[in-house]
């Protein structure tokens, strides 16, 4: 499990969720971007493994939320931003078939599994805060060394990037550094 972040999977967390950020209905996208994790096989065909997504919310208050979508299902995007007032539902009826919708104003993300962070740090701005590799519940440590180089606990490989999530260049394994405690 991906430190640092909370999964959003029963009514329970979801409620939590709601409690702790009570603007997230007039809260404002900022940011969002996707990726494909895709390979060629040997005969040449490319194989897509999951599609990940990763967004920015600011509340009202004066709070940001980021937001982790993992093995997104459908996206709709109506038009472009600003999206603004966020809801977050979930469906299935067991603990399996999870599925979190998150809908904004022109925009639709249905994923298995939702994940949030708080990001009390992270206020308005022209920069960007998204950077590195989208998180995803697989990541494992990496290590931090003297140099401030990176160190693969699967594989043991050190390689620089001073990103929180990082892709091993030996085995391929996503890594994160386990920054601020
Ligand atoms: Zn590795």
């Amino acid at each position: 499990m991906i430190r640092h972040y909370t999964e959003i999977y029963r009514q329970e967390t979801l409620s939590r969720f709601s409690m702790e950020f009570a603007g997230f209905r007039s809260a404002v996208m900022t940011e969002l971007r996707f990726s494909t994790t895709a390979h060629y096989t040997s005969d040449g065909l490319m194989m897509i493994k999951q599609e990940n997504g990763q967004a920015v919310v600011q509340t009202a208050s004066g709070s940001a939320v980021e937001l982790v979508f993992h093995l997104i299902e459908r996206v709709e995007i109506k038009q472009m931003g600003p999206f603004s007032g966020g809801t977050i539902t979930l469906s299935g009826d067991d603990e399996e078939n999870i599925r979190a919708t998150v809908v904004f104003d022109g925009l639709m993300v249905i994923c298995e599994r939702l994940f949030y962070r708080h990001r009390p740090e992270w206020q308005p701005g022209r920069f960007s805060r998204l950077r590195g590799e989208i998180p995803t519940p697989e990541a494992i440590e990496a290590y931090l060394q003297d140099d401030d180089w990176r160190e693969c606990s699967e594989c043991a490989e050190a390689w620089f990037d001073p990103e929180e999530f990082s892709y091993c260049p030996e085995c391929g394994s996503l890594t994160q550094l386990y920054v601020d405690g």
